[in-house]
């Protein structure tokens, strides 16, 4: 569903990310793990063409999107929850959930399905977003995400701050979206949270990958997971 070879993303003269490469399949989570400043939003940011690469390629769905540009990499199928949530805080919730409908390739979830995911949203629909807590955001962002057809799913730290009543609200969405055949890409702080829902993972360092292995690896290898998080 996505493929990253060797990009190099710079903001100016600093480079963030150095010949970064990685994957993610279709029905398969993949998390993006490493310290504050390791390169995670840069690497969703080099996705979108929001930060664009001077080096390498980005592939989504078959096709080189590294050159286009952002409202269209958006509209050929590829969801983005930023870690700031960006809703419009001056509209309702029902009006920020309608503009986001988008027909894709791909599948866009009714606001049904969004209900049954997350409960507490049919009873907000009437309310302002900027009235909202950071809990209700996260779902207003989320299910706006999933109305846009995604094939291709970029969670930015999705749990952060969140009641862990959310957080596994959160979860079970990712793994409904897994077992309909997207690909997940899940920047999380939570290493706990992020291996038990991911297949496989990566680890930044400064820029670079220097692991990338199955989620279980780094589950069951304490020694391994203290080296390379310092967790
Ligand atoms: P965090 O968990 O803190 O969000 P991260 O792994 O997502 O960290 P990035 O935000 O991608 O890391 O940052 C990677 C590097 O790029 C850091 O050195 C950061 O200081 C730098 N950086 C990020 N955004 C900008 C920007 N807008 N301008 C200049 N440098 C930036």
């Amino acid at each position: 569903m996505l493929a990253i070879e060797g990009i190099d993303t710079y903001y100016g003269e600093s480079q963030a990310l150095f010949g970064l490469s990685l994957e993610v399949g279709a029905g398969e989570v993949v998390a993006l793990l490493g310290a504050n400043g390791a390169g995670k939003t840069t690497t969703l940011r080099s996705i979108l063409g929001l930060t664009r690469p001077r080096r390498g390629r980005v592939s989504f769905d078959g096709r080189d999107v590294t050159r286009e540009p952002t409202h269209q990499i958006a509209r050929a199928g590829v969801g983005w929850v930023p870690d700031d949530r960006r809703v419009f805080p001056a509209l309702s919730v029902a009006r920020n959930l309608a503009i986001s409908v988008k027909q894709t390739r791909f599948r866009s979830w009714s606001l049904k399905e969004c209900f049954e995911v997350f409960s507490a949203l049919e009873h907000l629909m009437a309310r302002d977003c900027e009235n909202l807590s950071g809990g209700e955001m996260q779902m207003v962002a989320i299910a706006r995400m999933l109305m846009g057809g995604p094939g291709l799913v970029l969670l930015d730290e999705p749990s952060q701050g969140l009641a862990p009543r959310i957080v596994q609200q959160v979860m079970a969405t990712v793994k409904r979206l897994r077992s309909e055949g997207a690909g997940v890409l899940l920047v999380e702080q939570n290493l706990d949270t992020a291996i038990e829902v991911a297949d496989r993972a990566y680890v930044l360092d400064r820029g670079s990958i220097v692991f990338a292995g199955t989620a279980a690896q780094l589950k069951g290898d304490e020694a391994l997971r203290r080296r390379l998080l310092g967790a």
